[in-house]
């Protein structure tokens, strides 16, 4: 059992100054002005000194890190959730992105045999399952041999049981109008994206139940205004949320903050895309089948193309409250609450009691100074790596 002291909750109903938070197992028990909670005599306190206490990040489009590739090695799934901790990630979608299904049936087996024993970290919510439905036209870093048109009988399995949670397709393609029917019926959010589809077949899409933007602006046509295309039909849409990748390469920076003025708080959430070479130092690295080269800024195949990025989550977040003024607490929704309700989850990204005790203590320039997942005191600043004591 801990209890926060001295912090500044970040609660759906506002900031509660002088708050008190105390958690219990994997669950926050109670929390509101210090006034109000007695900080039970059991409890191993933590004075936050002033500090903002938030919700942990969700990350919804994460292809590995840390040296390791989910699709190259699905089995390092469990190892990348071990360090997420340290940028604030409480729980996240491993990507797969286009593979053969013998790959992804991989994936799916290593993330349903469930936490190793003694494993502490972030918790993997099922696969976000990028492609092979895509239109070969915006590949990106996919592997064109193994991108197929959509096919519902090889969508029909998928389903958060069997570890599958967001699908990204090109909704323009035939057949997708089918997948989509079978995915939202089994319960998986779909998401469009590396799609040539015009605004008219965006929006009718989104009639069919896509309700998610896949990285907003790249691999989809640019933002044109006699052909609107997804890109505007994303920033339209009342009922789609979008992800942005805020590393100041893949988006500019004035397009993250019309982004973050069309969609606000609530359609907008941050991904990083962030490939095996995030935690680590330039060099060579794998995503998919490729080889990509990596500096100090970005991650590119040969041909110059983009191949996921170096982004770290709580980076992403202080690069979006810099591209738009947002302040912390104005742009926090967006690596907490609006992932979470893109995938109808009411446990997590939210700080109320009876919710799971997942928790990022963040300085008021957003950086991760302390993390607990499900309970489990993770990571304090100036100890990477250590558990607290
Ligand atoms: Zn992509």
């Amino acid at each position: 059992m801990y209890a926060f002291k001295d912090v500044a909750l970040v609660t759906p109903g506002g900031v509660i100054e002088n708050g008190v938070l105390v958690t219990e197992e994997d669950r926050i028990r109670a929390l509101g002005p210090e006034a109000d909670v007695p900080v039970p005599s059991q409890a191993q306190v933590i004075d936050g000194q002033g500090m903002y206490l938030a919700p942990g990040f969700i990350e919804l489009q994460l292809n590995g890190g840390f040296g390791e590739d989910f699709t190259d090695n699905p089995d390092s799934i469990w190892r990348v959730a071990a360090q997420l901790p340290r940028y604030g990630v409480t729980s996240f979608l491993p990507t797969i992105i286009t593979c053969g299904e013998d790959t992804l049936n991989h994936a799916l087996r290593a993330l349903r045999r469930g936490r190793p024993a003694d494993f502490r970290g972030a918790v993997p919510l099922g696969l976000h399952v990028e492609g092979p439905f895509l239109n070969p036209a915006k590949k990106g870093a996919h592997n064109p041999a193994y991108i197929t048109a959509p096919d519902a009988r090889r969508a029909a399995d998928w389903s958060p049981e069997t570890g599958v949670r967001l699908v990204t397709l090109a909704p323009e393609l035939p057949g997708a109008h089918e997948v989509i029917g079978v995915l939202r019926n089994n319960g998986v959010v779909v998401s469009a994206g590396h799609s040539m589809a015009t605004y008219e077949e965006a929006m009718e899409a989104f009639s069919d139940g896509i309700t998610y933007g896949t990285h907003l602006f790249n691999a989809q046509p640019p933002l044109d205004h006699r052909r609107p295309g997804l890109s505007a039909a994303l920033l339209r849409a009342r009922s789609v949320a979008v992800g942005i990748i805020p590393d100041g390469i893949h988006v500019h920076p004035a397009m993250v903050d019309l982004a973050w003025r069309a969609k606000g708080p609530r359609g907008l959430t941050l991904v990083t895309d962030a490939m095996a070479a995030m935690g680590m130092t330039p060099g060579e690295y794998r995503l998919g089948d490729f080889t990509v080269t990596v500096d100090e800024t970005s991650a590119r195949l040969a041909d110059g193309t983009l191949a996921g990025s170096i982004l770290t989550l709580d980076a992403a977040l202080r690069n979006l409250m810099d591209y738009t003024g947002a302040s912390l607490v104005e742009a926090l929704p967006c690596v907490t609450s609006t992932p979470a309700s893109v995938l109808g989850l009411a446990n997590v990204g939210v700080i109320r009691a009876g919710a799971k005790a997942d928790l990022v203590l963040l300085d008021q320039d957003g950086y991760v100074v302390l993390t607990m997942t499900g309970g489990d005191l993770f990571y304090q600043r100036g100890k990477l790596n250590e558990p607290a004591e």
